[in-house]
């Protein structure tokens, strides 16, 4: 296994903000991350995609340190935090430092499903979320159709549930739907008579299938699949919330889940900055140390006060969320598209730094691997899922201008 470099944020960082319940919260994920994370983090990465590569060992030792207990009150098998979601957006950015394919897997079972399952009534919270902060259920959340994603919009969603007695009959088909091939139920945005509603269906359902895993540029732990409805059966006690109220639950869970996206965008952003300061002051290049040229010194200054603007802003994103609001905009929206921006801008500035070996996954010679190869594929995604940076500019310009002047 390759050595961490030194965290810079220890150095560079100095939190004012965060309760000192979070600051708990990220130490203990950290250790966890190093130690059962990195090792496995490489290979990870670097696999084809398949249905036994999903990383169930990694699933179930977050689940054994009880990190899917972190999101949720007592009640429902959480640890019943004050301060939740800091402490699961901290929770994703140090998953995100050592590997985003763990983040993105923690992101949709616990943001994505779970917080969507917190819409729903008693019932289902005790019968689906329960066992998922126990690691005993795992679940998955679909808006994403291959017609519709960014457009959410009633006239879009082509997935359709007919109410039948006491029952929902779902037709339809989902796309890229992240955890699928390894879960046991997903939350389904459905159209039902032209208004959206939020469904929670069982995998192993009758008419219900899932696609092979599909092949991508990177996150490869992070397993996407087609689900399809066919003539698929519902209790109508699995509806979450109420009839129509669809795209509200959904809305107000990718908000949510767009503050992770932003905490794994730093994540990212600073595991490619670490990596860089301790290359740097080690390859020398015309008798002198990479970081002994102020072009790199410059660089990484303005990428240090990217980092810290990125983590300050998911920061306050996460305690407007705590502090009660559904959707803390424009904070969470210009957390997303900055966090993410900057987990780019420091991936192509990493590459550059490392030169031909930025550019390795595995260098024959000796065997050699290089993190900032890996990120570069991985921070890709983070810019488009979970509602795209263009979007997150559209729901801050909503917030300038007001709906009604746009
Ligand atoms: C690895 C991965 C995991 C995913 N996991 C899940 C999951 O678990 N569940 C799920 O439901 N979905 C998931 N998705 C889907 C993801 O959320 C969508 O891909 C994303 O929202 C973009 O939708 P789209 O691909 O349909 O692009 P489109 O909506 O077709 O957009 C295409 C382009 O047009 C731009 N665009 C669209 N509208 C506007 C506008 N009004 N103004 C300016 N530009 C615009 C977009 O920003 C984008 O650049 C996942 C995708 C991937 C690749």
């Amino acid at each position: 296994m390759r050595s961490l470099p030194p965290r810079m944020m220890d150095l560079l960082y100095h939190e004012m903000i965060l309760p000192e319940e979070t600051v708990e919260v990220r130490k203990k994920v950290r250790e966890f991350a190093i130690k059962e994370v990195a090792p496995r983090a490489h290979e990870i990465a670097h696999q084809e995609e398949s249905t036994d590569t999903f990383p169930r060992d990694i699933f179930e030792k977050m689940a054994k340190e009880e990190l899917f207990k972190i999101p949720f009150p007592k009640e429902y098998g959480g640890l019943g935090l004050k301060y939740p979601t800091c402490a699961t957006v901290v929770t994703i950015e140090e998953l995100a430092y050592i590997s985003n394919s763990i983040a993105a897997v923690y992101d949709v079972h616990c943001i994505l499903c779970g917080h969507a399952i917190m819409y729903g009534s008693d019932f289902i919270r005790n019968k689906y979320l329960k066992p998922m902060t126990e690691g005993n259920l795992i679940g998955c959340f679909a808006t994403t159709e291959p017609e519709a994603s960014s457009d959410l919009s009633s006239h879009s969603v082509k997935t359709v549930a007919r109410k039948s007695g006491n029952k929902y009959i779902v037709n339809g088909h989902k796309r890229f739907i992240t955890n699928a091939a390894v879960a046991n139920h997903v939350t389904v945005l459905v159209n039902l008579e032209g208004k959206l509603s939020e469904l929670v269906i069982e995998l192993d359902s009758p008419g219900c299938t899932v696609g092979d895993p599909d092949k991508k540029m990177g996150n490869r732990g992070q397993l996407t699949s087609d689900i399809y409805f066919d003539n698929v059966e519902v209790p109508e006690e699995n509806l979450i919330s109420e009839q129509g109220n669809g795209l509200r639950v959904a809305l107000g869970t990718l908000t949510y889940g767009r503050v992770g996206i932003a905490a794994s965008g730093v994540g990212m952003a600073q595991s490619a900055f670490d990596e860089c300061v301790e290359y740097m002051k080690n390859r020398e290049a015309f008798g002198k140390k990479i970081s002994q040229f102020q072009y790199w010194q410059f660089k990484l200054a303005e990428r240090a006060i990217q980092i810290e603007n990125s983590r300050n802003l998911y920061t306050k994103a996460a305690l407007r969320i705590d502090q009660g609001f559904e959707f803390p905009e424009p904070e969470a929206a210009g957390a997303k598209y900055y966090g993410t921006e900057c987990a780019g801008d420091m991936a192509r500035d990493a590459v550059q730094i490392f030169g031909g070996y930025g550019f390795m996954r595995t260098l024959a010679h000796d065997h050699s691997t290089y993190k900032v190869e890996e990120i570069f594929r991985d921070y890709k995604i983070a810019e488009i899922y979970e509602g795209t940076n263009e979007i997150q500019k559209m729901i801050i310009s909503r917030a300038i201008f007001g709906r009604d002047n746009l």
